[in-house]
């Protein structure tokens, strides 16, 4: 709070003409001969000048000449300092509070019962932002919802670590969530064949047709083969699927399931979701050719860390040769077999190298046990 005292600078001096040197009204330009005023700046004035004329709203002093500033008539030298009231449009005569944008308020104002949420203004017109009264210029500036394009106030969210996009809290709780890049999709949502609600804008990201993921299967492979020595004997039959064929195929699988390794005997089957976009294929693609590597080389009872735990190792480690590190962020984090597995991989890679995470995995779970489905 900035405040501003305008004190009163008026020095009258009452005079008895008695002596000899003439004084002039500096208004009417006469000789005085009873009373005048004379003030700070040397301005003197007759008695019958003071009192016709006008006083300045800010320092009293009569005036000759004067500008009209929120309705009040100032002096010259005050028209300077004059300030009107942002909201009223009155000079402000007494104390003022400047708000955000330079905006100054008078004391009058000051005492209106509604105040912006964002910056305190007291408010004369108002937006209503999901039930919070916003200033005109907080509603203009500052960062707007991705979704709504309403401004953000406090809080917002973002999602898929992209920071130019923002969300309101109201949008995360109303809409639909990507199932893609996990946003709300607000009102231009797309709907998939197998039922998924994607945004917008993961729409053109996304792959549909499995010739186009193909060489991204070339490209896992190649790592797989060439930094991690794996090789999957059997042919596997790649397919890009619905998330209805997904849960289809793996009754038991998670909601957001977006792939599967499915073996019957000699079959070897990968099934990717469609619509996904390439950071997500180059996850989930070595997560599944790694299961299909363990249906050949691993014991049959491994417990869900060491399965899931595995695939999530090798997609690790591809996701660090393609450079995604987002996503191995994300894959890190997670608290269930899948975050867990990965954590304990990745401790048995930092004491024994990646040696120890494939010899952990050849002898873990070969058990004398029956085959199981
Ligand atoms: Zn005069
Ligand atoms: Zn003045
Ligand atoms: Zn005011
Ligand atoms: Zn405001
Ligand atoms: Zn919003
Ligand atoms: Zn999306
Ligand atoms: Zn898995």
């Amino acid at each position: 709070m900035r405040s501003l005292f305008f004190f009163l600078l008026l020095v009258v001096l009452l005079c008895v003409t008695a002596n000899a040197d003439e004084v002039k009204c500096h208004f009417c330009g006469e000789s005085i001969t009873g009373d005048y005023y004379v003030f700070e700046s040397g301005l003197t004035v007759c008695k019958e000048c003071y009192q016709t004329s006008p006083k300045c709203a800010l320092c009293s002093v009569p005036m000759k000449e004067f500008r009209t500033v929120g309705g009040k008539k100032v002096c010259l030298q005050c028209y300077d300092k004059a300030v009107v009231c942002d909201l009223c449009g009155e000079l402000i005569l007494g104390e003022y509070k400047i708000f955000s944008g330079d905006r100054k308020v008078c004391s009058n104002c000051l005492r209106r019962p509604h105040k912006c949420v964002s910056c305190g203004i007291p408010l004369k017109g108002y937006h209503d932002v999901y039930g919070q009264k916003v200033c005109g210029d907080c509603y203009q500036k500052g960062d707007k919802c991705y979704t709504c394009g309403e401004p953000i106030l406090g809080e917002y969210l973002i999602y898929d670590n992209d920071q130019s996009k923002r969300y309101c809290l109201h949008c995360v709780q109303v809409y639909h969530h990507c199932e893609v890049c996990g946003a709300p999709v607000g009102q231009d949502s797309v709907l998939l064949d197998d039922g998924r609600i994607i945004c917008k804008d993961c729409l053109p990201k996304g792959y549909y047709k499995l010739e186009d993921v193909l060489p991204f299967k070339e490209t896992v492979l190649k790592f797989m083969g060439e930094d991690l020595g794996m090789k999957v004997k059997h042919r596997v039959k790649y397919l890009l699927v619905g998330k209805d064929r997904l849960k289809e195929e793996n009754k038991h699988g998670s909601e957001d399931q977006s792939g599967l390794f499915v073996r019957r005997n000699d079959d070897f089957k990968v099934l990717i979701l469609y619509g996904l976009r390439q950071g997500e294929i180059f996850q989930v693609l070595p997560h599944e050719i790694a299961h299909a590597w363990q249906a050949e080389n691993c014991g049959f009872d491994l417990e869900a860390i060491d399965l899931e735990g595995f695939a999530e190792w090798v997609s690790y480690k591809f996701l660090d040769h393609v450079k995604f590190e987002y996503k191995q962020k994300v894959m890190l984090k997670r608290e269930d077999v899948y975050g867990k597995g990965l954590r304990k991989m990745l401790d048995i890679e930092k004491r024994g190298g990646p040696e120890a995470v494939f010899s952990y995995m050849t002898t873990a779970g070969k058990g004398p046990g029956e085959k199981k489905k």
